[in-house]
């Protein structure tokens, strides 16, 4: 398919915009890459990579992860 998505000038979960970005980091899954603005970017994708690979709105993802990341800290919100 020739689709010109770029999943290389946008963070892969949190979609933004990284055409002028520094410190951007970038990784391969199955043979494609993306580029992650930041740690926490690049965490949240590393736990559930085939999920933001497919495409399928971030955004939910990110909602569940950091969910689960909540219950696993100590403390009140
Ligand atoms: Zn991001």
């Amino acid at each position: 398919m020739s689709n010109a998505e770029s999943p290389d000038t946008t963070c892969a979960v949190c979609d933004k915009d990284l055409t002028n970005a520094t410190g951007v980091a970038h990784i391969y899954h199955e043979g494609r890459r993306f580029a992650l603005c930041c740690p926490v970017c690049v965490q949240l994708f590393q736990r559930a990579p085939a999920r933001f690979a497919s495409g399928e709105r971030p955004q939910t993802i990110v909602e569940e992860l950091v969910s689960d990341l909540k219950w696993k800290q100590p403390g009140p919100l």
